[in-house]
């Protein structure tokens, strides 16, 4: 299992899911950085960071078996 920024909380990953699933949002999280991402499909991994450039990119919901 790789490294999960430390900004990147279940609480915040759960956030994420629940949004995406009451809008078309597709919400990700760079485990690299930190940062949220969109547009990323649900069971996406090692997607390209547009802020860091790492292939560090999953979605919420993959996350968040990964957090829980
Ligand atoms: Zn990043």
């Amino acid at each position: 299992m790789p490294r999960i920024h430390e900004s990147i909380t279940a609480e915040r990953v759960m956030e994420a899911v629940e949004d995406s699933h009451s809008s078309l949002a597709n919400p990700g999280f760079c485990l690299a950085c930190g940062a949220d991402a969109e547009g990323v499909e649900p069971d996406a991994r090692k997607y390209e960071c547009e802020c860091c450039g790492k292939r560090a990119v999953y979605g919420a919901e993959e996350l968040l078996m990964m957090v829980a």
